[in-house]
């Protein structure tokens, strides 16, 4: 028996969206849950606060979806206009909801707001026929309408409302109305990084060429390359109906694929490289310091951002100006003026330096030109160069970034850390 996968359109509903005011996270939040679930949202429309374009934009979804969610405008106040537009569309009269009624009024009373405001008392109005939905953390609550064959779903557009409804009785709701129509996309993340995107397609591709098995294993997953200032992840989505087959095809595209990305590839949960560094710190019990210029404690705040950093992570040193470099770090005054703060020997001794002051096993160093000014011929905006000593040990290695003044931070904390992360 074919499944036909539920399709969804979203509707966000608000002036302050169109001007940019508030950026849409409820679209967003609401793609990756029906997702989850297995729903497709096929369009995602955007709309002021406005009677026709609402009705528009809604009638328009109904036309193919299953279900339409719209959030926005059920508030109390007279910018608030989804309830009555959809209810009109769709010629449903509303009626006061005596037990919403009651709710709101313990609700205030409860608060010690005093006297109910009329203002409030639309929120107790319902659609004829509406399944009302309960809002655990505030007063409007979510509307479903039974639309044809399309569910035609109204929720609050305050972001914490919304996913309270969604994650409870909505829920609830699409299991009955759409259930086995709800298709879960089964996905694995590889991440990599210090491999720009379209090299890494380049090489996939031409492996694919060249090698049958690669090629087969990948025929059954479609492979998508999200890149960001950190590296490139690689999305593979097995559309298989059984997560059992989902899983054995992502296992042989994993397997394949591993041989041709894992000079960049690194593995964590979270996606974020720190993850796999603190790790491998804490099972070879190596402590870790940190020396940083360019990236101003990007490094630092990175790993520290991971709550535990503690066992492996010592702390580290703002070197910026060149005086603290040579004050704190132990950097030589010669070196500096011979090869200026941005030079192997400089990120060298940082290394070193801070390793020693702070007593680590692991010392890791970053200074370059972030721009957008200050670079020159030989060392241009972009310019980073990367230390790093391990038992007295060390390596350097030189990158040139692009992109702006963030971009070059960003690029070079992540470039230090994947260096820390293969030494080790
Ligand atoms: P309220 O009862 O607060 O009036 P409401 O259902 O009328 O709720 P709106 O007035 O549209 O919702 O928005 C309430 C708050 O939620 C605003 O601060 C708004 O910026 C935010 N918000 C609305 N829509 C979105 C959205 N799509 N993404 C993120 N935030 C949103
Ligand atoms: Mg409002």
């Amino acid at each position: 028996m074919t499944r036909e996968i539920a399709r969804a359109a979203i509707v966000s509903v608000g002036n302050e969206l169109l001007f940019g005011e508030t950026i849409n996270s409820n679209a967003a939040w609401l793609g990756r849950a029906l997702a989850e679930k297995g729903i497709v949202v096929s369009r995602g429309y955007t709309v002021g606060d406005a009677r026709t374009s609402i009705q528009d934009v809604v009638w328009t979804a109904t036309q193919f979806a299953d279900l339409v969610i719209i959030s926005g405008g059920l508030g109390p106040t007279t910018d608030d206009i989804t309830r009555n537009a959809v209810a009109d569309l769709f010629g449903r009269r509303l009626h006061r909801d005596e037990s919403l009624l009651a709710n709101l009024r313990d609700r205030f009373h409860a608060h010690g707001y005093g006297e109910f405001p009329e203002t409030n008392l639309s929120q107790t109005e319902v659609p004829e026929g509406a399944i009302v939905l309960r809002n655990p953390h505030g007063t409007a609550p979510g509307l479903a309408l039974e639309q044809g064959p399309a569910l035609v779903v109204m929720l609050p557009g305050v972001p914490r409302e919304l996913h309270g409804i969604f994650l409870g009785d909505l829920s609830t709701l699409l299991e009955e109305w759409l259930g086995g129509r709800m298709v879960p996309v089964h996905h694995r993340t590889l991440h990599t990084t210090g491999v720009p995107e379209s090299r890494l397609a380049e090489l996939i591709e031409e492996a694919m060429r060249a090698d049958p098995p690669l090629a087969s294993a990948m025929a059954e997953v479609s492979l998508a390359y999200l890149p960001d200032l950190r590296g490139v992840d690689l999305r593979m989505t097995a559309s298989s109906v059984s997560s059992e087959e989902a899983e054995a095809s992502l296992d042989r595209a994993e397997e394949e694929l591993e041989a041709r990305i894992s000079r960049w590839r690194y593995r964590a949960k979270s996606g974020d490289i720190v993850e796999s560094v603190s790790g491998a710190l804490t099972d070879r019990g190596l402590t870790l310091a940190v020396a940083e210029s360019c990236t101003g404690g990007l490094i630092t705040k990175r790993l520290t951002d991971r709550p535990g950093a503690s066992t492996s992570f010592l702390g580290g040193v703002i070197a910026y100006d060149d005086s603290v470099k040579m004050s704190v770090l132990g950097v030589s005054q010669q070196d500096l003026s011979r090869f200026g703060a941005v030079s192997e020997v400089v990120a060298r001794q940082m290394a070193s330096g801070v390793s020693e002051r702070l007593g680590s096993d692991v010392g890791l160093a970053v200074t370059g030109v972030a721009g957008p000014d200050g670079g020159t011929k030989e060392k241009p905006v972009g310019r980073v160069w990367l230390a790093l000593i391990l038992n007295g040990a060390n390596k350097t290695r030189s990158i040139d970034f692009p992109g702006d003044r963030e971009a070059v931070r960003e690029r070079a904390a992540q470039a230090a850390l994947a260096m820390l992360l293969r030494t080790l």
